[in-house]
């Protein structure tokens, strides 16, 4: 298997008030895509009588086709606010052609890192073509807006390296799957660094954001010159999608997915104080209660995961793979070990 030496990745622009840096010509007559919050924050800066502005509710493919057909003309699309605001820009400029501008309201969430465009068709989530920014805006005023935990559960996709890299090295010596030490060893520095950046980013300053930004683009990177998430999604994915099934609940994914790493790291064997000590000084709380779980739901799920990864069978292999099913005594091993609560 050969890397991807250089892929492409979108790179962010830092600061504030960047709309009104953009070129004139993209606010001709633009297209928004967003949300109630951060659309207060930035209007002031479209032309009130030019600008076609659409409230994004839901991501269902036909109602993003039909509400894409429905704009007229257009100068540039721009997503403004989280996931679904900037998948649907990201699908409204694949389908016109025209110019894309995305600026997240929300670093909790990845859609403005990666070039796949996420659309629901009923329960399923299905990626539907490639799209990137034209300019990619990380702007500090609209994030620091935001409620602080919105934009601290980013850190789950990062932390969830601790347990993913795992996976990866014992894949690649019990199944001879394909493992790269230096994409690896790339993997675990953006870990360091986030753990370095805690506190900066618990409290959401500019630096903490930008290296939260950072690490994103890092991460983004890496993955793709694999090809795969390897480097990134492991076991703890698996107990937080695991979870979202059997309570057919949704929960923040970032604190979601902190508890999946404490979780998975305590029956890899792995030392997990330093995510522990890490979650506490980004003030992400992931315990059951935090999450919106119970140890009864959470402890389920654990005796379940064997059963889960052998029925979900595109999952990449893991410590669930490996180790077979998990019987009462591990999972309350476990249990104890991660210290959620009651
Ligand atoms: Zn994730």
């Amino acid at each position: 298997m050969a890397l991807n030496p250089d892929p492409r990745v979108a790179l962010p622009t830092y600061g504030r008030n960047l709309l009104a840096g953009l070129p004139e010509a993209l606010l001709e007559r633009p297209i928004v895509l967003t949300q109630p919050e951060p659309w207060d924050l930035v209007k002031a800066a479209f032309p009130n009588d030019r600008t076609q502005v659409h409230h994004v509710a839901t991501m269902e493919h036909s109602v993003v086709q039909e509400v894409t057909t429905a704009f007229t003309g257009g100068s540039a699309v721009f997503g403004i606010g989280g996931g679904s605001a900037l998948d649907h820009a990201k699908f409204t400029a694949w389908k016109t052609g025209l110019p894309l501008v995305l600026v997240p309201s929300i670093l909790s969430v990845d859609a403005a890192y990666t070039k796949a465009i996420g659309i629901r068709e009923g329960s399923r989530v299905r990626y539907v073509g490639a799209m990137f920014p034209d300019h990619f805006l990380i702007d500090y005023g609209i994030l620091q807006a935001a409620d602080p935990l919105l934009n601290r559960a980013g850190v789950g996709d990062i932390l969830s390296i601790f347990t993913a890299l795992w996976d990866w090295r014992e894949a690649g010596t019990r199944l001879g799957e394909f493992h790269d030490a230096g994409i690896a060893a790339a993997s675990e520095d953006l870990l360091q660094r986030m753990f370095d950046g805690a506190v900066e980013i618990g409290n959401c300053t500019e630096a903490g954001l930008h290296l939260l930004s950072e690490l994103y683009v890092g991460e983004v990177r890496l993955c793709e010159m694999v090809g795969n998430a390897r480097p990134e999604e492991g076991s703890e994915h698996y107990i937080a999608y695991c979870l979202e099934h059997q309570t057919r609940r949704h929960y923040l994914h970032g604190a979601l997915v902190g508890m999946g790493v404490l979780l998975a790291g305590a029956i890899q064997g792995q030392d997990i104080a330093p995510v522990q000590r890490f979650l506490r000084d980004v003030q992400l709380d992931s315990s059951y209660r935090a999450v919106g779980t119970t140890r009864d739901e959470v402890r389920r799920c654990l005796l379940s995961m064997g059963d889960y990864v052998r029925h979900e069978s595109q999952l990449l292999p893991g410590v669930f793979h490996f180790r077979g099913d998990i019987d009462a005594t591990a999972a309350d091993a476990a249990l104890a070990t991660a210290a959620l609560g009651e």
